[in-house]
């Protein structure tokens, strides 16, 4: 295991279904280990659809040796399966965790009352206290619910107030508007760039439109030329998201946070074309 930077590097990961994706997933950690990352982190599926496999992904990472962060919503469950579940990480020796709302309506019944993101910053703050990082989501071009963007940032405060340690962010591919809401967000605690390599433009249109991330028009109109010609369009979208990430870099972003995909190529070949600020 390598020595983290200090650069906020980390990984997300998905839980994988079957023993043979778990066998690939901590390839893909030891492939992406050499970049020294500071954590990886695997999601949770909304309404605690993936609570038992999110749970095993990270085990298994941890007792590999991985630091990690288990992705968590409230989603219908009341606080006690959430507390059980928090006190289940803290056993395996989790300290950071990435408290989301998580999605709609997908997590929660028709009857069940939506829980922000901010109540269960606060409940874990108030179960597991101040040894244990907390990271929110942040949206630079907006949360596709919020009213306003205005309101968004509002929202996104009353997290960091709340206790959140630091923010990842929705993938975006235009470094203005981050820079723009960390600008406007005002807050101490540090905002990472959440980056989404493109490897295949009919996923990246349907997860952008899902997530409400824009995908600008001049790359859009060259990913769609390139539909049928993997190796351009790979090459392209390395191009793209490596000199982002230079600029996001050059900006001063403290981190960068890669949605893998649970493939370690498509990370890596960006990885190869920045350089980050500690070496
Ligand atoms: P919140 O911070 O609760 O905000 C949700 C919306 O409600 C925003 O529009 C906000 O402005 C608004 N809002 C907040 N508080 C209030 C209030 N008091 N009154 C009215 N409106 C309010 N989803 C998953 O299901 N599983 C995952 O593992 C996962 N991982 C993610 C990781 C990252 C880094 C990111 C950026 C997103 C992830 N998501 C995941 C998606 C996320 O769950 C969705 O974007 C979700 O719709 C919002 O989650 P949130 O935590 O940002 O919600």
């Amino acid at each position: 295991m390598t020595t983290a930077r200090r650069f906020r590097l980390s990984f997300e990961f998905f839980p994988p279904k079957t023993d043979k994706g778990q066998t690939l997933l901590l390839e893909t950690a030891a492939a992406l280990d050499a970049n020294r990352p500071v954590f990886y982190s695997v999601t949770y599926g909304a309404g605690g659809s993936t609570r038992d496999r999110t749970f095993e992904a990270v085990a298994e990472l941890t007792s590999a040796g991985y630091s990690v962060a288990p992705h968590l919503s409230m989603g219908g469950d009341d606080k006690r399966v959430v507390k059980e579940l928090v006190d289940r990480y803290v056993a395996i020796g989790v300290k950071r965790m990435v408290a989301l709302r998580g999605d709609i309506p997908s997590g929660f019944g028709s009857t069940r009352h939506v829980s922000y993101a901010v109540n269960l910053v606060a409940l874990l703050r108030e179960h597991v206290g101040t040894a244990f990082e907390i990271e929110v989501a942040a949206y630079p071009e907006m949360h596709p619910d919020a009213p306003s963007p205005e309101e968004d940032i509002a929202h996104f405060r009353r997290k960091v107030a709340a206790g959140a340690n630091g923010a990842i962010t929705q993938y975006f591919y235009n470094a203005d508007a981050y820079f723009d809401f960390v600008a406007r967000a005002n807050v101490a605690v540090p905002i990472v760039p959440g980056i989404m390599p493109i490897t295949s433009f009919a996923n990246l249109v349907r997860f952008s439109d899902n997530c409400g991330a824009e995908i600008p028009r001049w790359i859009r109109t060259r990913l769609a030329a390139y539909q049928n010609d993997e190796a351009s369009l790979k090459a392209f979208g390395t191009d793209v998201v490596a000199a982002l990430c230079r600029k996001l870099i050059d900006g001063g972003a403290p981190g960068l946070h890669f949605y893998t995909l649970n493939q370690a190529g498509a990370t890596q070949a960006i990885l190869d074309r920045i350089r980050l600020p500690d070496g």
